[in-house]
């Protein structure tokens, strides 16, 4: 069987009539980019929210008609409330639409970001999450970073969530140390082609919040895509976010990147917490001579610049990376280490953002020795 093409998808979807009455759902730009990739068929729906009822039906009846088309093995129609990002991004009022009154039960919701991957911001949201939480919070971790979850494996979490009722239709969270938390990696196929995470980041989202049986809490980490590109701002611009983290590394190059993160959230109106330089330094366990080895104090010189809170430095550390990726996060097994102490300050300055100086114990000086 010869596999469809794209031309006969979009011939197909020509014919079925928008749901205003005005042209065809594609007329309509109702259709994200159409994937296909060994006779499987994947693309979304631009949905209005407020008209989710007649937006389901459609997906229906749509997934059903592509799936009936010659050479198409499986047909994947999702929603999503992303919205092109020309459209004039004003203060959150798309965010009001899609998730109304933010998530019920959690106090707030904040964004870890960077302008760019592998500065390590999985890495500082499990950390800075632990810490929130040693502090006496109750804490959720929610990862949306579609193009590389990993947070299932730096909580050393393995298998699927389970359903949370008999109706299957909620599912519970996971739960490690103490901390909630659920993955877009539970959602996304590990096959689904990278050009397709992006559209459908926002509706994935949207899902693990209102469909997750979260408990109330008081901060939720959401470890947000890497970049600014249009998935990043989407769910920045639809999610209601209290605020967001920026993580960089010292190198000029990922500021110029942080320096997009910022603008992106300020363009939004989210509130910036603060800017956390990652790899910040090097502690040689030879020498134990301090190494800059990326030019150390950039993104602090940079926050100072943009009048963004510098929240703190955390030093490029085997040991934080051996922990990290083992599954083993270094805040929840070494509640006394001065990495967990630098984790608790900056998660300190976080709180105290959100909610007015609540959290105000004096931080103590910590000192990196190895
Ligand atoms: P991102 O989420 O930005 O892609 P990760 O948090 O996944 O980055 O980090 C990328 C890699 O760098 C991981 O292997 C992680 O363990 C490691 N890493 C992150 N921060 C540090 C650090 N401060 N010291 C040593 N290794 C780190």
């Amino acid at each position: 069987m010869t596999e469809v093409t794209k031309e006969q998808v979009l011939a197909e979807l020509k014919r079925i009539a928008a749901p205003d009455g005005r042209g065809n759902i594609v007329s309509a730009g109702l259709v994200t980019d159409i994937v296909i990739n060994e006779g499987q068929v994947m693309f979304a729906l631009n949905v209005d929210p407020q008209h989710l009822k007649t937006m389901e039906q459609l997906q229906v009846f749509v997934q059903k008609a592509i799936a009936a088309l010659p050479g198409v093995k499986k047909a994947t129609v999702a929603l999503t409330a992303e919205r092109a990002p020309t459209r004039e991004v004003g203060p959150k009022v798309s965010s009001t639409q899609t998730l109304k009154n933010g998530v019920p039960g959690v106090k707030h919701l904040i964004a870890v970001a960077s302008g760019k991957g592998g500065v390590g911001k999985s890495t500082t949201a499990i950390n800075l999450a632990l810490a929130l939480k040693s502090l006496g919070l109750r804490v959720g971790v929610l990862d949306a970073d579609v193009y590389g979850p990993s947070m299932p494996k730096l909580f050393g979490l393995h298998g699927k969530p389970e359903a949370s009722d008999a109706t299957g239709k909620r599912m519970k969270p996971m739960q490690r140390f103490g901390v909630e938390v659920a993955s877009i990696g539970f959602l996304v196929d590990e096959d689904t082609p990278m050009i397709w995470r992006g559209p459908m980041v926002m509706s994935a989202l949207t899902q693990l919040l209102r469909e997750v049986a979260w408990s109330e809490m008081d901060v939720m980490v959401i470890d947000m895509p890497p970049g600014t590109g249009d998935a990043q701002l989407t769910l920045a611009q639809q999610t209601p976010l209290s605020g967001a983290v920026i993580v960089s590394t010292p190198q000029d190059l990922a500021l110029i990147d942080a320096r997009k993160g910022i603008n992106m959230f300020k363009k939004v109106n989210v509130p910036l917490l603060g800017i956390i330089e990652n790899m910040s330094y090097f502690i040689c366990d030879k020498c134990n001579k301090r190494h800059e080895i990326f030019g150390h104090g950039g993104a602090k010189a940079e926050a100072a610049r943009l009048g963004v809170p510098f929240l703190g430095e955390v030093p490029l550390d085997l040991k934080l990376r051996e922990r990290s990726d083992s599954g083993e996060p270094i805040v929840a097994t070494e509640p006394d280490s001065p990495h967990t102490l630098n984790y608790q300050n900056m998660a300190r300055q976080v709180w105290a953002s959100l909610e007015g100086g609540a959290l105000t114990k004096p931080a103590p000086n910590i000192v990196f020795e190895n």
